[in-house]
């Protein structure tokens, strides 16, 4: 494959020269009407790489529970507002269910709370003592107490 009108080796692009359509090189692309570019550079292609990558927050449900306690959201009327049934946010709220990364942005705008990080950053993540201890609004409090303290 090679240009049409001056043989260059690099083609790719469709144009129609005095209605004829060839297929020629970038160059000679502008002599003509150009019908169809090179496909080498999809964008769409790209679309997903470029984004980081995001987890979800290790307490996502303590998340939600907390977002919802500030705002004085039952679960019936936040699962309405963003359009989930209610046995479904029960679920992801008990951390049984993993919400999308949709979902996870609907929960975050409605409830003003932060459930996805980026993956690279272990930042957000609490140093948890013993594993699987579930805090209590208490524990929150005075972590944050002796945070202050230490400065
Ligand atoms: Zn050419």
């Amino acid at each position: 494959m090679a240009c049409d009108v001056c043989g260059d080796m690099e083609d790719g692009y469709v144009v129609l020269i005095e209605g004829a359509r060839m297929n020629t090189c970038q160059e000679c692309a502008s002599l003509g009407r150009i019908i169809s570019t090179p496909v080498r550079y999809s964008p769409a292609a790209r679309v997903k790489t470029t984004k980081q990558e995001l987890e979800m927050v290790e307490n996502f449900g303590e998340e939600i529970q907390k977002g919802m306690k500030r705002t004085g959201l039952p679960v019936a009327v936040l699962a309405e507002r963003i359009n989930e049934k209610v046995s479904f946010l029960e679920r992801v709220v008990n951390q049984k269910t993993l919400p999308g990364e949709h979902l996870a942005r609907k929960l975050e705008h409605e409830l003003g709370i932060k459930l996805l990080v980026p993956a690279s950053s272990g930042e957000e993540k609490k140093p948890s003592g013993g594993g699987g201890k579930e805090m209590t609004l208490g524990d929150v409090l005075e972590l944050q107490k002796k945070k202050k303290g230490d400065k």
